[in-house]
C-alpha cells in the first residue's frame, strides 16, 4: 500500500523531485484527487495509463501553477483569455490548440491536437504545482471505472502500492470533477459538466454556448470502461481522436515494399519497408504506449502507402495500445 503522507513543507518537496524524476504521486485538488506525473516525460506519463488500468488512452489534464507557464503549451484564444482570467485558479479545464512547440508527451493528449489544462485552487496542489516546476498530467486518481476519489483513503483502496505517494490534504471540497471546455470551436462548447456551471461561463464570456455532454450525473458517473469517461452527443464535434492519414495493417509480420514499419520487440530479422520505427526494441509496452503516437505521426507521411504495425502483446499497456491501434485502422 502506497504510504498515504501529511503535507508539511518537506512532503511537499519530497513529492515534486518524486514527480520529476518521474514517479506518479496522488494530490488532492479541489474537484476530486489526481493522479500525477510529469506531462512532458511519455514513460511517466504511460505508468498513469498503467496504474488506472485504462483500456484505452483517454487524453490528460495538464496542470500547472498559474496561467503563464501555459503559454509554451498551448495557443491562447480571447475567450481562453476571459474564462482564465476570471475562473482560474478552479474547476474548469480549457482544451485549447496545442503549440507545435509543446514539451507535452503526446500520450497525455491520447495523439490529439490539443490539450486540456487546468489551474487548481487547491493550496497543496498549487503548493506541489509550484515546486515541482513542471506540467503535471493528471486524470482522477481512481482505478478504470471505478468512482474519482475525494479523500487519501478512497485513493489508497482504489490504486494502492500503484502510486508512489499520496498527499493527503484531507477532502476535496467540490467532489465533482473540473468542466471541461472546447476552446477551438468558433464558440466554447462544454464536453463534460462539473464543478463550475454553464452559467458562470456565460457571464464570463457574454453570450450563451452549447453544451455537448451524456445527462449523467457528474461525479456520481463511473469512467466507462472502454476509456470514454463521456459521450460527445454530436460526433465529429469534436476530434476525440488521433487518427492517421494512412491505411494501418495490424498485427503485420513484415512490411511491403511501400509501407512505412512499426515494429514491436526484437525486428533486425524482419526484412522490407520502406521507413522503420520500433515502438520498444525490448518488447516493453510501456515504453511503446510512451512512443506510440509521435511514431505513429512520424511514419504517417505521403511518402508511404500505409503503416504496417508489428503484432503487439495484449498484456499490461498492450490492452490500450492494440485498442487505439483498432481503432485508428478503421477508416
Ligand atoms: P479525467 O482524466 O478523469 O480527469 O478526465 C479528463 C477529461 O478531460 C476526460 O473527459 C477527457 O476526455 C477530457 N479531455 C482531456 N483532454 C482533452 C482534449 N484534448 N480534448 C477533449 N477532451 C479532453
Ligand atoms: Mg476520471
Amino acid at each position: 500500500m502506497a504510504v498515504i503522507t501529511p503535507v508539511d513543507e518537506a512532503s511537499i518537496a519530497r513529492a515534486a523531485a518524486m514527480l520529476r524524476e518521474g514517479k506518479l504521486v496522488a494530490f488532492p485538488t479541489e474537484t476530486v484527487y489526481g493522479l500525477g506525473a510529469d506531462a512532458a516525460n511519455g514513460k511517466a506519463v504511460a505508468a498513469i495509463y498503467e496504474a488506472k488500468g485504462r483500456p484505452s488512452f483517454n487524453p490528460l489534464i495538464i496542470h500547472v501553477a498559474d496561467a503563464r507557464a501555459l503559454d509554451d503549451l498551448v495557443e491562447w484564444t480571447d475567450a481562453a483569455h476571459l474564462l482564465a482570467s476570471s475562473l482560474w485558479p478552479g474547476a474548469i479545464t480549457l482544451v485549447l490548440p496545442r503549440k507545435t512547440t509543446s514539451p507535452i508527451s503526446l500520450l497525455a493528449s491520447a495523439g490529439l491536437d490539443t490539450l486540456a489544462v487546468r489551474i487548481p485552487s487547491h493550496p497543496v496542489a498549487q503548493k506541489l504545482l509550484r515546486a515541482a516546476g513542471i506540467p503535471i498530467a493528471a486524470p482522477s486518481a481512481n482505478a478504470s471505472g471505478k468512482l474519482s476519489p475525494t479523500s487519501p483513503l478512497h485513493v489508497a483502496e482504489s490504486l494502492g502500492d500503484k502510486v508512489d505517494m499520496i498527499l493527503a490534504g484531507g477532502r476535496s471540497q467540490i467532489g465533482v470533477e473540473s468542466t471541461v471546455v472546447n476552446m477551438t470551436t468558433a464558440t466554447p462548447i462544454i464536453l463534460r459538466p462539473g464543478g463550475v456551471t454553464q452559467e458562470q461561463i456565460e457571464r464570463v464570456l457574454g453570450y450563451k454556448i452549447d453544451s455537448h455532454h451524456d445527462t449523467s450525473t457528474p461525479g456520481l458517473r463511473q469512467e466507462a470502461t472502454d476509456g470514454k469517461a463521456y459521450a460527445p452527443a454530436s460526433p465529429g464535434m469534436l476530434a476525440s481522436h488521433y487518427a492517421p492519414h494512412l491505411p494501418l495493417r495490424l498485427n503485420a509480420e513484415q512490411p511491403n515494399t511501400n509501407e512505412a514499419f512499426l515494429a514491436f520487440g526484437p525486428d533486425s530479422f524482419i526484412k522490407g519497408g520502406a521507413a522503420r520505427l520500433n515502438l520498444s526494441p525490448n518488447g516493453d509496452t510501456g515504453e511503446a504506449a510512451a512512443n506510440l503516437f509521435a511514431m505513429l505521426r512520424e511514419l504517417d507521411t505521403p511518402a508511404h502507402t500505409g503503416i504496417a504495425v508489428a503484432p503487439i502483446p495484449d498484456t499490461g499497456l498492450g490492452v490500450a495500445i492494440n485498442d487505439r491501434l483498432r481503432r485508428a485502422a478503421v477508416r
